[in-house]
């Protein structure tokens, strides 16, 4: 445990935020194995891929555990985030912008040049960094190598390593040490090495498509694509199980767990962008912007997502059924027919019920609901075989691949995480927390209490709040904060200094209580609390 006082009494410039001796080593040991990565990129052909890949990922892990053990065991358990502000890298600073430039420029090649990464063509063998990984992947699924299990195996690799060192930062908090497990281990099992066995299944006579099961819809829109239920149909009782349980999750799974225990059990336990946000993310969190008009933004932006995934999955499906009732029950009408039934349902109940808690979401919801509908009915009688109006359903879905699946949830998403926190894609651009979102502000258990008169104003939970969450004011006045974009990461709570705030799952009762200012001793706080 370290004594040492610092001398410094500025607010403005304190003391440098200089790295100790070990944590320079530990840094060191992870840029040369990183550095290995880099030569591989640069066409380096190892003579033992096996010996260097093994390297690479071992002093990343190694340099990441000397550097947390050193900054973290070696002071008190507590709120680590001092400085914060005057670290270059996480303060959009100078190295900040140089990390946030390199992410973004992986991502554009990663996406659009993987013959840059090594990724030979077809019946030929890789070269550079995908080749390097080649032993791994004969390994996991039997077969070369690609861009993406080069991806998947690093994407792993950081929610592991960064998440040790989460873990020390909050070793104060048990529910940040539980659901970072939780997110580990769904990464690496679910996400990475469940696909990579599923893969060494395939053959001539039998083949599945590549299935992170806990990725839902809208997540992985393109789950209902022709090709993959025709693929899951094929492959017998296994297939048609994913194929069930990827309707079940929509359905059932999501619904009830999101009523439980609010969105958190998804975007902070279970998925693998929220895995990565929180541990390698978790030194950008304050980055985050806080103001209404991000607010509104987010609002529009997300719920706009949620429309245009929506209408073009069922356009694609829409484009693959057929008319004939004869052959098949369910039709391209009697599909359109049900979607529209389905969303009518939600929208009425939503509108009767929860008419007064929505406020302004009400808006979003009945123009969101209002342009489905049409477009519905529009694709009933302007609509051929393959196309939806003008579009190939098909282009619908190619350009929604390339605008959200690949510019926005991965080079915004993480190439800018030192610029605009590590939840920009969650926030804005995810549809499944928009969905999410919605249940989680109408229809749960969840909600984040505030023992109001305990607040000090710090501000500590604001600034942290990775989703822009301006949680200090709803601290200042007692009230449970019950917000669609909450991702219930817990962190707010975990760095209040007075333990203000606790997340809860309670009745739906009294949950959205925005009308009560409770202040300090106020007599009304104790007529409130007993009434509970
Ligand atoms: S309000 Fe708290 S729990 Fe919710 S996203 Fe913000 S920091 Fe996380
Ligand atoms: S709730 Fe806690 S962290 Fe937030 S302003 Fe109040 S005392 Fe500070």
């Amino acid at each position: 445990m370290s004594n040492k006082l610092n001398p410094s009494m500025s607010l403005a410039k304190p003391d440098s935020q200089a790295l100790s001796k070990t944590q320079k080593i530990g840094v060191a040991i992870g840029i040369i194995g990183l550095f290995i990565m880099i030569l591989a990129f640069f066409n380096v052909d190892f003579p033992n891929k096996t010996v260097f890949l093994s390297l690479s990922l071992g002093m990343i892990t190694l340099g990441t555990i000397i550097f947390s053990n050193n900054a973290y065991l070696t002071k008190e358990a507590g709120i680590q985030n001092d400085g914060v502000w005057f670290k270059s890298i996480a303060s959009r600073g100078f190295w900040g912008w140089i990390l946030g430039i390199v992410l973004t420029l992986f991502y554009i090649v990663l996406y659009f040049k993987a013959e840059w990464l090594g990724l030979a063509a077809k019946g030929e063998a890789n070269s550079g960094l995908v080749a390097l990984f080649d032993p791994l992947s004969r390994l996991l699924n039997g077969g070369p190598a690609s861009q993406w299990f080069v991806y998947g195996t690093l994407y792993t690799a950081a929610i592991l390593v960064f998440g040790y060192k989460f873990m020390l930062k909050y070793r104060h908090n048990k529910y940040e040490q539980l659901r970072t497990v939780s997110v580990m281990f769904f990464q690496l099992a679910f996400a990475f090495l469940i696909p990579e066995f599923m893969a060494r299944l395939n053959s001539e006579t039998f083949s599945l498509p590549y299935y992170d099961l806990k990725n839902i819809w809208p997540l992985n829109y393109y789950n209902f694509d022709k090709y993959r239920v025709d693929s899951m149909i094929e492959a017998g009782d296994i297939g048609l199980a994913f194929l069930i349980f990827g309707i079940v999750s929509i359905f059932v799974i999501t619904p009830i767990l999101t009523y439980k225990y609010g969105k958190r059990w998804y975007c902070s336990w279970v998925c693998g962008c929220g895995g990565l946000a929180e541990t390698a993310g978790d030194p950008f969190r304050h980055l985050s912007d806080k103001t209404q008009v991000a607010w509104k933004i987010e609002r529009w932006v997300v719920h706009s997502v949620v429309v245009f995934v929506t209408l073009m999955t069922t356009a694609v499906i829409y484009s693959y059924l057929g008319n004939d009732s004869s052959k098949y029950w369910l039709t391209k009408d009697v599909f359109l027919l049900s979607v529209a039934t389905l969303l009518t349902v939600v929208f009425a109940l939503v509108m009767i019920f929860k008419r007064k808690e929505l406020a302004k979401d009400a808006q979003y919801g009945a123009i969101g609901y209002f342009v489905i509908i049409m477009v519905i009915i529009g694709m009933h009688y302007f609509s051929g075989t393959k196309h939806v109006f003008l579009f190939n359903t098909y282009f619908l879905q190619s350009s929604y691949g390339f605008l959200i699946g690949a510019i926005f949830s991965g080079v915004i998403g993480v190439g800018f995480y030192p610029i605009f926190g590590n939840r920009v894609w969650c926030r804005f651009g995810c549809p499944m927390a928009a969905v999410l979102g919605f249940q989680q502000r109408l229809f749960s258990r969840f909600r984040i209490t505030t023992n109001g008169g305990q607040c000090i104003s710090c501000g500590n939970c604001s600034t942290y709040c990775e989703m822009g969450i301006d949680v200090r004011a709803y601290a200042q006045k007692g009230e449970n904060i019950v917000r669609s974009s909450c991702v219930g990461c817990g962190i707010c709570a975990a760095v209040c200094p007075r333990g203000v705030l606790k997340l809860e799952n309670d009745s739906l009762k009294g949950r959205i209580n925005s009308n009560d200012i409770l202040l300090g001793n106020d007599v009304d706080l104790m007529d409130l609390v007993n009434q509970k």
